[in-house]
């Protein structure tokens, strides 16, 4: 029997497309490996979001020139965002990579795989499904952010037909998933592409309209896509949690018309009101990404305020590094120094550890529904409606189970506390 390993870095996406590369070598009778040593295919899911990311990416690369030299017939496949429309320099730099696979091409992937001789020995048992599924209900990007190399990498936005999301809903939640993220790099443009122009408010009802599902998120969404429609379709339909992934990215028109993003400070905030009016208890997060070039000391003060004045449950900061290919890098300076960009994200990070320790702090002593996703060093953990990360300790197995936890300790990212009920079996 073979056996498979898959390394992943990025974002849900690219999860989701390893989840999904994993199911498909399991129906072909592929078992999971702990290492790369155990594997007979090793499989490099790739992101070149960002220049660290990209970096993490070249040495995993490099550390398997060694295992590949030691046992040449293993397999080796790179796919994700860094194989563009040009492999030559990829292949030229890694001779010792078999395979190279662009975003959503997993399919050629199976069966390069599935070539292989039948052979090595049954490594280890396959884990049990986990209760929370990734769902990809559109591809691409249509936006062209100034500095975001997305959709030269993955391409324009390709909606899934809504009747052939739901089959695959359904074979999920026979299998035991009972929370769904429907993902997309910009989800809620889902449907304009489709016949009928159904949108994700549509999707989100039928969803929701699924047995056995008790859960359903999405990720990520564009403000300026953020429709009333979409708004109160998340309001009103009872598995759709309250909790909203809206990147701002900054807080001063001027970059945020240089990123091309499409909305102002004021657009974003009052969307914002918006769905805390007909969202009750919506959890918010955001991303912002520091020293765009040209951003100064007061734009980026803008920042500040509009992360200050929102109150975010969480937020992904980044530092701005230039991506070749993309306008911002091709026709802006990465003029912000390096040791401001840090200074910036540093202090952005202080002023979110606040809000955040002040929002989760207020969760003390109440009771909160979390759906158990796994159990490690004798801690149960799982997230609330919300998406806040719960640890509790109990002796039976509860994995997949909706329970109350009862919060005894808050931190700025994570809460611990004691089961007072458990709802039912998911
Ligand atoms: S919306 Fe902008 S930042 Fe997001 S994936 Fe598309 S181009 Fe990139």
């Amino acid at each position: 029997m073979s056996s498979y390993y898959i390394w992943t870095i990025g974002c849900q996406m690219n999860k989701a497309d390893s989840a999904d590369l994993a199911a498909r070598l399991d129906d072909l009778g592929f078992i999971p490996a702990e290492t790369v040593d155990e594997a007979d295919v090793v499989v490099v899911n790739s992101c070149v979001v960002r220049q660290s990311a990209e970096n993490r990416v070249l040495a995993k690369l490099d550390s398997l020139a060694r295992p590949k030299r030691l046992r040449p017939e293993m397999t080796i496949a790179l796919m994700g965002c860094m194989v563009g429309p040009e492999a030559d320099e990829l292949m030229r730099r890694f001779p010792h990579v078999d395979a190279f696979v662009s975003p959503g091409r997993a399919s050629e992937l199976v069966e390069i795989a599935s070539r292989r001789p039948v052979d090595r020995i049954v490594v280890h048992e396959a884990p049990s499904r986990p209760p929370c599924a990734y769902v990809t209900v559109i591809e691409g990007c249509d936006n062209f952010c100034s500095y975001c190399i997305v959709p030269y990498r993955r391409g324009r936005e390709r909606s899934r037909e809504m009747k052939e999301v739901l089959l695959q809903l359904e074979e999920l939640v026979a299998g035991g998933v009972r929370e769904v993220t429907l993902l997309g790099q910009n989800v809620n443009s889902y449907g304009h592409d489709l016949p009928g122009g159904p949108d994700l408010a549509d999707l989100l009802g039928e969803v929701n309209a699924v047995s056995g599902l008790e859960r359903i998120r999405f990720l990520t969404s564009h403000p300026k896509d953020m429709s009333d429609r979409l708004i109160q379709a998340v309001g009103s339909l009872s598995k759709v949690c309250e909790v909203v992934s809206l990147p701002v990215q900054a807080g001063d028109d001027d970059v945020l018309r240089a990123m091309g993003r499409g909305y102002t400070s004021r657009f974003y905030r009052e969307l914002v009101e918006r769905m805390r009016d007909e969202i009750p208890g919506v959890a918010l997060s955001t991303d912002v990404v520091v020293g765009f070039p040209g951003e100064t000391d007061e734009q980026y003060r803008r920042t500040l305020d509009l992360l200050s004045g929102v109150r975010f449950d969480s937020l992904h900061i980044a530092a701005y590094s230039p991506r070749p290919g993309t306008a911002a890098a091709e026709t802006l300076e990465d003029s912000v120094p390096l040791s401001v960009k840090k200074a910036r994200l540093r202090e952005a990070e202080e002023l979110q550890r606040g809000i955040a320790a002040e929002i989760n702090g207020r969760l003390l002593g109440h009771s909160v529904e979390v759906l158990v996703e796994g159990e490690k060093q004798g801690k149960w953990h799982g997230r609330t409606r919300t998406g806040k990360l719960v640890f509790f300790r109990q002796d039976a197995d509860c994995l997949g189970q909706l329970v109350d936890v009862r919060i005894t300790k808050t931190s700025p990212w994570s809460l611990q506390g004691d089961v007072s009920r458990h709802r039912h079996e998911g």
